[in-house]
């Protein structure tokens, strides 16, 4: 875990023994709504840094408020920080379990001195508080005996009074500069059942008061909580000290999580929720805890978002899509590849047998070096998606294609002879040709078919039900102009139907997959035995990436057009770049996304310009620099990067040496922005050097060939398909070590 100025400050108690060199800290939430994302990050905050330093971390529900909270919050929340991946033993709490106490050191601060009853009502009260320019003035009831405040307390207490008639308030400092601190209301009278003490209380203690006691009776040493409470910190301080407590919390902030396109406020999401703008607190769109559990994401995923974003004391709002990059990448390693048409366009293979043919389709794309695959039948007449065909395409268009060839993903290349067309000339179905000699999708002569398209086969295709999930907000800060629902996205969720291959069948709630070229996706809830229902997570497309490859002006041409209410000037097309980044393009042979990286961002072209002068490889220094580099560099808010240009060469050579995979390259990188400093000794750190070197992975590619002769003699007879998983197991054989495309390759070499 990356350091940051909690972490350092919690070292350096440990070490100097302060609080005996223990750590204890709590996450604090109120049960009054769903735990969000922003709770996340606290929640992997604060038990984060317990585990790290051997502490313990409590869960404790901050309940003083009785009507809004509910026990169906306070097990949502239990159920989600589990989910999260963290546990507090024994250690679950209530503010509402200290009310006692709570009331007893109420009763000591008047006996001090430090606490008086209050009739002024709320509105003379805030007249009587002044304002930040000028001092407040002295309640007339400032100066009430102990016994007359001891003897109104009491009275509050047995119910005698209304609510609002009067309150109890710390006795501080009507002209202190901190407004918190002029004589705080800390006891209010509420006649209301609250969901644990029912009818036990009339009264109920105040947030400013209750939390930092609870923190105190619990003996927290470091009390994490967000900026907003920096004002609020001396009065945490003043109602410890003055209450005589034993034991001494300190609070330190840490700014909040914001994110684009979301709302984060328990009582903003309530209104949702309420007005049935969505359909729960697990509505798949929204940003609580439960509603991205079900719209698929992974608490791995969740974590590793809060790791990377950091802890830091200035507030930032973070891009949506880097919560989805990260996404992306975790789900990229956990869901197998299936196939699946969106709006199915009959194909009839004219030349191939009235036959069913079981074609054996591996999960996985070979680079993961995972095993697993399933059979998917292939018959005469398929279903390809609408758009994989064109009837006079651009030249740069690889897919189907009266008189074109295409691969159909695991099974055979298919060329388009015919085109069926309605009445209104709408295109209904093709007749095509297959090519017998290419099943695995390899050509026999050489010849080279440059798309794959998915399909299913119609009569065995099961029809499923999808949700298509995409942001709730249709603007970057909703409701920082008016009211945030009147900025909900309409298409927030489509409802649609897919063609999905039959081993889908089967799929139950939680299984996730990739829909080939369509997104990935989770099999809902709502799923029944044999007709599940699907969830998109996310989409392929990263608009992350997409976006850094953005000129800098995007943003400002949206916010111009915006400003003269009419529509955004279409943006810049693709293929047409600044003369800066054609320039690079053309030099180093670049992607146009990635030229484009490079001329808007200097801190990027810099150490790409510098890697390159230490001999790095242009294309692969790019996709590194342009999307990972940059991708951090905007994550953490940095105007430079903690390493060199000789660094990214050397990173950059490690992958391209196999020594290292790209996703381990990833890993490295987030070292070297925790610590600076150059990838070799981050590698052999992490201990990740792969093993390249040919004559170790041959007796292990030897040894998984002895024990399947089966598939290696089916991959001969032509299944292709087989050498993935062959590739899985000689990884497995190896521990994991093996470098998969030296694998592969070697195999290649072996059976051909
Ligand atoms: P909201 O403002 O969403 O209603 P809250 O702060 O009222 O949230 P609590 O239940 O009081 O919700 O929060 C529990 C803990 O979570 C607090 O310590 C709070 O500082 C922290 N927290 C709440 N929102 C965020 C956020 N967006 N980012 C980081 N921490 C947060
Ligand atoms: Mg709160």
């Amino acid at each position: 875990m990356a350091s940051d100025f909690i972490r350092d400050m919690i070292a350096t108690d440990v070490e100097t023994k302060k609080h005996d060199g223990k750590v204890v800290t709590r996450f604090p939430p109120e049960p009054n709504g769903y735990l969000h994302i922003g709770h996340a990050k606290a929640i992997c905050l604060n038990f984060g840094v317990a585990k790290e330093f051997g502490g313990k971390c409590h869960l404790r529900m901050d309940d003083t408020n009785p009507t809004t909270e509910d026990p169906e919050y306070v097990e949502a929340i239990q159920r989600d920080v589990r989910w999260l991946g963290f546990d507090w033993g024994e250690n679950l709490f209530f503010a509402s379990g200290y009310y006692d106490k709570l009331h007893e050191i109420a009763e000591r601060l008047i006996r001090l001195g430090r606490a008086y009853v209050c009739d002024l009502n709320e509105e003379r009260m805030s007249e009587y508080r002044g304002t930040l320019s000028e001092p407040g003035k002295n309640s007339p009831f400032r100066d009430r005996t102990v016994d007359e405040n001891l003897d109104l307390f009491r009275r509050m207490r047995a119910g005698e009074f209304k609510e609002g008639a009067c309150v109890l308030r710390a006795k501080i400092d009507m002209a202190s500069p901190n407004m918190k601190l002029r004589d705080p209301p800390i006891y209010r009278i509420k006649h209301a059942h609250h969901y644990r003490t029912g009818n036990a209380w009339c009264i109920y203690p105040l947030y400013d008061f209750a939390h930092c006691l609870s923190d105190s009776i619990e003996g927290i040493t470091h009390s994490l909580c967000t900026m907003e409470f920096e004002s609020a910190r001396e009065l945490y301080d003043w109602v410890i000290a003055a209450a005589e407590m034993p034991w001494v919390s300190r609070q330190t902030e840490f700014a909040r999580l914001n994110l684009t396109y979301t709302v984060m406020s328990k009582r903003k999401l309530l209104e949702l929720v309420e007005g049935k703008f969505v359909k729960g607190w697990d509505d798949p769109r929204m940003p609580t805890i439960a509603g991205l559990r079900r719209r698929g994401y992974t608490p791995e995923a969740i974590r590793e978002f809060c790791s990377r974003i950091g802890i830091a004391k200035n507030l930032s709002t973070v891009d949506l899509a880097l919560l989805e990059h990260v996404l992306r990448e975790d789900l990229n390693e956990r869901s197998p590849r299936v196939l699946a048409v969106h709006r199915p366009l009959k194909v009839v293979i004219d030349n191939y047998p009235d036959q069913v043919e079981e074609l054996d389709a591996p999960y996985w794309p070979q680079e993961l070096g995972k095993a697993g695959s399933r059979s998917v039948p292939f018959s005469r007449e398929l279903s390809i998606d609408a758009g994989d065909f064109m009837e006079a395409p651009p030249k740069d268009f690889y897919r189907l294609a009266p008189g074109r060839e295409v691969r159909l993903r695991h099974a055979y290349v298919i060329k388009c002879e015919r085109v069926v067309k309605d009445a209104q000339g709408g295109v209904v179905a093709l007749h095509c040709s297959y090519d017998p000699q290419t099943r695995g999708g390899v050509t026999a002569d050489g010849r080279k078919v440059s798309g794959t398209i998915q399909w299913v086969s119609a009569q065995h295709a099961i029809e499923v039900e999808v949700r298509l999930y995409d942001r709730l907000f249709s603007t970057e800060r909703p409701g920082e102009a008016g009211d945030f629902k009147d900025e909900l996205n309409p298409q927030s969720l489509v409802t649609a139907k897919m063609w999905v291959e039959p081993s889908l069948k089967t799929a139950t709630s939680g299984d996730r997959f990739q829909f080939e070229r369509l997104g990935f996706f989770i099999a809902d809830q709502d799923s029944k035995p044999g007709t599940p229902v699907f969830n998109r997570t996310v989409s392929l497309k990263d608009s992350w990436s997409k976006q850094t490859a953005k000129p800098a002006q995007g943003a400002a041409r949206a916010e111009r057009a915006k400003e003269a209410d009419r529509p955004e000037a279409p943006p810049r097309a693709a293929s047409e770049l600044s003369p800066e980044a054609a320039a690079l393009q053309g030099a180093h042979n670049l992607s146009a996304d990635e030229a484009r990286v490079l001329a808007a961002e200097p801190i990027i072209l810099q150490l790409f310009q510098a890697a390159i002068a230490a001999g790095s490889d242009p294309r692969a220094t790019a996709k590194i620099v342009c999307n990972d580099v940059l991708g951090e560099t905007r994550a953490r808010s940095l105007s430079a990067t903690p390493f060199s240009g000789d660094d990214v060469a050397s990173l950059v050579k490690l992958v391209v040496d196999g020594a290292i995979s790209t996703k381990q390259a990833k890993d490295v990188l987030g070292r070297m922005f925790d610590a600076g400093g150059a990838p070799g000794p981050i590698v052999d750190a992490l201990g990740l050097r792969q093993v390249t070197d040919a004559a170790t992975i041959e007796g292990v590619v030897d040894r998984v060939l002895a024990a399947n002769a089966g598939a290696a003699a089916r991959y001969k007879a032509g299944n292709v398909n087989v050498l993935g998983a062959l590739v899985g197991l000689a990884m497995k054989e190896s521990a994991g070590a093996a470098n998969p495309k030296v694998v592969s390759e070697l195999l290649k070499k072996k059976l051909a």
